[in-house]
């Protein structure tokens, strides 16, 4: 399992991370792997390189490329999404879901 870290930088400062794009690749795995590479919106599993990961404040409104604005997505959420307000969106197209909880504890 890899240590869920605030911003690529933290990775860094791992000693068995030698380059940037190593630590990047660590810090988006270990998003995805701290969700159990599920889908925080529709709910679904996915393979880790079938995840991508959404910005929850879309980066359109300042939203930050932090741990704690990011989120795994499959690529039809993602995309769905765009940049309307998360929680509208996802109570719109799925409901009121526990998943919600989930979000709102992580970017906070
Ligand atoms: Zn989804």
């Amino acid at each position: 399992m890899t240590p869920l870290l605030p911003t690529p930088d933290h990775y860094l400062q791992n000693l068995i991370t030698m380059t940037s794009p190593e630590a990047k690749r660590m810090w988006r795995q270990a998003i995805k792997e701290h969700f159990n590479c599920q889908c925080v919106y529709c709910g679904e599993h996915y393979e880790l390189h079938e995840l991508t990961l959404d910005h929850v404040v879309p980066r359109f409104y300042g939203g930050e490329t932090t741990t704690r604005n990011l989120v795994p997505s499959c690529r039809k959420c993602n995309q769905n999404k765009g940049t309307s307000n998360w929680l509208s969106w996802m109570r719109e197209t799925f409901g009121i879901t526990p998943r919600e909880r989930l979000i709102l504890s992580h970017i906070k």
